[in-house]
């Protein structure tokens, strides 16, 4: 359903991702795994018009391609992000964080809206955070609500970005079940993440990546943890336990 090509990124001279060629199957979930630096966030926020990309093409099916035939306003509502640090607005309580894009981006009615909202707060197991404030909750907590948020403009794709990496250990559970959840119900996903147990059981498909270039792809995610084929992907798993 999601379909790059060649996908290069360059910040000044600096050529972060240099042709990045990958697919991503509806109801699939795409691990991003590699090195800091090695340009996983740079990726995903080129996919979603974050920044600017300097070459190639990002296809999804049914919709044309981003930036072409979509613009990437259009885009934001197709792909929805999660980042590592909740970007909650402080101000605003949990149900009117969630209800500001769908109610002022995409100019849905307020009932109808808050109706999914409440679906998705049951979903994430929060409903009773509904009227509290971000600084009323714990970062797992505040994580599942961005991730609700997200889901509330009814994305195609979500895109995650660490989304455990700033949490407390017991935290992480909480957080990653939810997405598991969404994996299950056939959400298409890509996810950069450090925890591998997760990657191995949420993959459907593992790209590695190093210095801006995908090294080993695999859609046997048992294989590649235990059997990598390239010598740089089996140093970084390594790394990893
Ligand atoms: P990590 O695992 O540490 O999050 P990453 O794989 O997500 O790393 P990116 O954040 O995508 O890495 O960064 C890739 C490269 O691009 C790095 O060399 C980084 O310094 C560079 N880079 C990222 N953002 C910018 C920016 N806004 N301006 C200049 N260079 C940047
Ligand atoms: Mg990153």
């Amino acid at each position: 359903m999601l379909s790059i090509e060649k996908l290069v990124k360059k910040y000044g001279d600096n050529t972060v991702l240099k042709g990045i060629d990958v697919q991503l199957k509806k109801g699939e979930v795409l691990v991003v795994l590699g090195p800091s630096g090695c340009g996983k966030s740079t990726l995903l926020r080129c996919i979603n018009g974050l920044e600017i990309k300097q070459g190639g093409h990002i296809r999804m099916e049914g919709v044309g391609e981003f930036g072409q035939d979509i613009s990437w306003e259009k885009v934001c509502e197709k792909v929805g992000m999660v980042f590592q640090n909740y970007e909650l607005f402080a101000h605003m309580t949990v149900i009117d964080n969630i209800l500001l894009g769908p109610l002022k981006v995409q100019k849905r009615k307020r009932a109808e809206a808050e109706a999914q909202a409440d679906l998705l707060l049951k979903q994430v197991g929060l409903l009773e955070k509904k009227y509290a404030y971000p600084r009323e909750l714990s970062g797992g907590q505040k994580q599942r609500i961005a991730i609700a948020r997200a889901l509330c403009m009814n994305p195609e794709i979500m895109l995650f970005d660490e989304i455990t990496a700033a949490l407390d250990p017991e935290m992480v559970r909480e957080v990653l079940d939810v997405v598991l959840n969404l994996a299950k119900n056939g959400m298409s996903m890509i996810i950069v993440t450090h925890e591998m147990g997760f990657a191995r059981k949420v993959a459907d498909r593992i790209i590695f990546m190093d210095k801006g270039h995908i090294i080993e792809e695999s859609t046997d995610p048992n294989q590649f943890f235990t059997q990598p084929q390239t010598e740089r992907a089996r140093a970084f798993l390594n790394k990893m336990d």
